[in-house]
């Protein structure tokens, strides 16, 4: 039964009660019949738990055994290192209990979405040779207070039901999306979901290191910071592992994991693929080999040739290729706004080009495609004053060409913006080391608007400067719709000769 007609049954049956009550009808009996349902209901519950809760359980059943090893995960060696390290508790827990070690509870996996969360606490049930559970902080949010606290029960006595029928020692509860009943608790309005985390705390209280089955929580969340700091304390989850987008080696493992299944051509060089997918997530990466395959069927080819593979990072990153149509002065002001990027970050980055395209792709009407970088963790402040300066490139075009900008810079100021408060918050801005919430917000637009302005006036200085690069290249573009990296390389090679 779908939730929401649940929760109308249940506001409109005592409201019926009333009404019969009211004109004079004798509800005796169908107080009876209701009671000889609930007891009905109640029997249900005791044999398999909470019926509202049913459809999360049989969900979870239906998962069945997972048998996903840590092998089938890639990158991750340091995450998958100290989650095996953290489980070898549960492996060894007499050792454990003869030192007296309390047992360990709770394991907090944090990292972006997409990076293998899940796939690792699969994997540490298999490790451990334990009954998995599964569910999600949404599976808990309910309207009526108390129902969500039921369920986290009923998900506990779920895992040491099922760990009893597959004679199992042990059992691992996996919770995704922590954050959604885990967060800060501030009192007032939030009474369920309070009453849910304090079922949760008061579970994973309960856990010692004698019972049988043993039962290990994994939560998984993206928003760390949001927790309610009961659950991070020692004796919760105490272990918190990150689990962080690939660098290149990862990314090539993960690429060959899920290129296993697949036809790849013996010319495939996935380090290549590993260098271009800078920024993917494994799940990107596994949708990249998926849509290679895909492209590859829509050829009617037998093998996944390099090229598809190119294809469908694009597609990954971009979205898929539109047909939408563009009036010509629409195209033009597309290719003039791209050649402003891709202008720019040849400028501050020479060899960065590596194609601008006036084909749309999701939302966007055209786009410039990088080379690789090289992998960075720390980034100076000239650097991020180019990357700004790459992002108002755009803008900047449209305004020596037309007098004026266009809605097709938000995106690009948004990036703008981000990159400026990285610079506050790391002390490369004229405020100085500062904690930025400590800053009016008078004082942060003011110093937002000189850096913007500052960088604007340069980026439009420079792309000035390279005015008849910029003619060349626009009349390709229009006639071709697409400019690659040598060609546009040339057009400055050549220019370099003439005054600029
Ligand atoms: P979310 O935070 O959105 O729940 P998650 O971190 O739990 O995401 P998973 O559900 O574990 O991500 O991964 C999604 C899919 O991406 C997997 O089924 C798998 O195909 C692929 N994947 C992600 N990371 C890896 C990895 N490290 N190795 C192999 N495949 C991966």
């Amino acid at each position: 039964m779908p939730r929401w007609l649940k929760e109308v049954l249940i506001g409109f049956i005592p409201v019926l009660f009333v009404f019969l009550i009211f004109i004079g009808f004798n509800v005796v009996p169908l107080l009876i019949a209701a009671v000889m349902v609930g007891a009905l209901l109640l029997l249900t519950n005791m044999r398999g738990g909470l019926a509202v809760g049913a459809g999360a359980e049989r969900k979870r059943k239906k998962s069945g055994p997972q048998k996903l090893t840590f092998e089938q995960i890639g990158g991750q060696d340091n995450a998958k290192q100290e989650l095996r390290e953290a489980l070898d508790f549960l492996i060894r827990y007499e050792e454990i209990q003869k030192l007296g070690i309390r047992p360990m509870k709770g394991i907090l996996l944090t990292g972006p979405p997409g990076t293998g969360k899940t796939l690792m606490a699969k994997a540490a049930a298999h490790y451990t040779d334990s009954v998995f559970v599964a569910s999600s902080g949404s599976e808990f949010v309910e309207m009526y207070v108390g129902v969500g606290a039921s369920r986290v029960r009923e998900l506990f006595r779920d895992a040491r039901n099922r760990a009893a029928k597959e004679n199992k020692n042990s059992a691992i509860i996996f919770i995704d999306e922590i954050d959604v009943i885990g967060g800060k608790r501030e009192g007032g309005q939030q009474r369920e979901y309070d009453q849910t985390l304090n079922q949760l705390l008061t579970e994973m209280d309960g856990i010692y290191s004698s019972e049988s089955p043993r039962i290990l929580l994994i939560a998984a969340t993206n928003r760390k910071e949001m927790l309610d700091s009961a659950l991070t304390r020692p004796g919760r989850f105490d272990r918190h592992i990150e689990v962080d987008l690939p660098d290149k080696k990862g990314r090539k493992h993960i690429l060959e994991l899920h290129g296993k299944n697949k036809p790849l051509s013996s010319t495939v060089n996935l380090d290549k693929i590993a260098e271009e997918s800078y920024g993917f997530s494994g799940a990107q990466l596994e949708s990249v080999m998926n849509e290679a395959a895909i492209y590859t069927m829509r050829e009617d080819l037998k093998e996944i040739e390099q090229r598809h593979l190119s294809m469908s990072i694009d597609k990954v990153m971009m979205g898929e290729r539109t047909d939408r149509e563009s009036s010509e002065e629409e195209k033009k002001r597309v290719a003039i706004h791209e050649l402003g990027h891709a202008i720019m970050a040849e400028v501050v980055r020479p060899n960065s080009v590596s194609q601008v395209a006036l084909s749309p792709r999701g939302k966007a009407l055209g786009y410039v495609r990088h080379n690789p970088q090289q992998e960075q963790y720390l980034y100076t402040k000239s650097f991020l004053e180019d990357q700004i300066m790459i992002a108002l490139g755009g803008a900047a075009a449209e305004e020596i060409y037309y007098g004026g900008r266009s809605t097709g810079s938000s995106n690009d100021f948004e990036q703008a913006l981000n990159i400026v408060k990285t610079m506050m918050r790391s002390g490369l801005t004229s405020l100085g080391i500062v904690n930025i919430d400590m800053v009016t917000t008078e004082e942060l637009m003011k110093e937002n608007n000189i850096i913007l302005e500052e960088l604007m006036r340069r980026t439009r200085s420079l792309l000035e400067d390279r005015r008849t690069i910029f003619d060349k290249s626009l009349n390709i573009l229009l006639e071709e719709e697409t400019l690659s990296g040598d060609q546009f390389r040339c057009l400055f090679c050549e220019n370099s000769l003439l005054p600029a």
